[in-house]
């Protein structure tokens, strides 16, 4: 019983008029893990997750998430049954502050701003407090979103997906653009969150995901190529021809 993947993809196939981006794919993920997914690009990367929420329908195979069947649902719906998605660019309320932000994640839709924080009960309240400190804004609570740098707008909209508990976190290309310390804690933050969470970071920054010490993923043309840490993965001959063969710039 216990050995129920939280997230299963079996046989997952997509084609884009013709051109298979996903190719009979098959992944596990248990509760409570941190993934790296990582691939040249084109790979498939984006597409997995678009396949995950809902986004895509792929032509055959099946996704399922504590045993239930995803595919054919609704991308709201299967946000409602627990899978949060952190996209590349951030998206939080410039004009609000952190706190205001993370207030709005936890509230009911509709909820006019300017009650915000009036209406949210003391185990919210402090959820929020606690969240600060994860995310590394304690400090900028009362400060307006707009007047982050990039990683701390990235590092609250993570908090803003965080506070709404989804059981499987998936984050796409979280440190492009970051400086070296902002990448290195942004690493730190979702290593802090796996165990409560189940996490998947897609990332191409190699220093990041070696950061992670978590296993690795390897999507190459639609299909896994190979998993392991990351010294495995650095080391099997065709992740080096994947990577080194290409025009890619990127190494391992
Ligand atoms: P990655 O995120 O790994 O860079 P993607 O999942 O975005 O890769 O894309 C995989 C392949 O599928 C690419 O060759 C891309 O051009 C193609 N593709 C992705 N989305 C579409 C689409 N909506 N229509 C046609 N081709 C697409
Ligand atoms: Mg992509």
């Amino acid at each position: 019983m216990g050995e129920q993947p939280l997230l299963e993809l079996a046989g997952i196939s997509v084609s884009f008029d013709g051109f298979m981006a996903l190719k009979n794919l098959d992944l596990k993920l248990a509760a409570g893990e941190l993934r790296a997914v990582i691939g040249p690009n084109g790979a498939g990367k984006t597409t997995f997750l678009d396949v995950i929420t809902g986004k895509v329908r792929p032509q055959a195979g099946d996704v399922r998430f504590q045993g239930r069947s995803l595919v054919g649902r609704k991308e709201h719906q299967i946000a409602r049954l627990g899978i949060g998605r952190k996209f590349q660019s951030p998206r939080v309320f410039e004009q609000l502050s952190v706190q205001e932000n993370l207030a709005l994640a936890v509230s009911q839709p509709k909820t006019p701003v300017g009650l915000l924080g009036n209406h949210l009960t003391p185990a919210q309240r402090q959820r929020i407090q606690q969240l600060l400190g994860v995310i590394n804004l304690s400090s900028r609570a009362h400060h307006r979103a707009g007047s982050l740098s990039h990683g701390q707008k990235q590092w609250l909209e993570i908090g803003m997906l965080v506070v709404q508990d989804p059981q499987l976190l998936l984050v796409d290309e979280p440190v492009a653009g970051l400086s070296d310390v902002e990448t290195e804690r942004t690493a730190d933050l979702l290593k802090s969150l796996a165990g409560n969470h189940t996490v998947l970071v897609i990332e191409h920054d190699m220093e990041f995901i070696r950061r992670l010490q978590t296993q690795v993923t390897v999507l190459h043309q639609g299909q896994v190529l190979c998993e392991g840490s990351m010294e495995q993965v650095q080391a099997d001959p065709q992740v080096v021809e994947v990577y080194l063969g290409t025009s890619h710039q990127e190494q391992l």
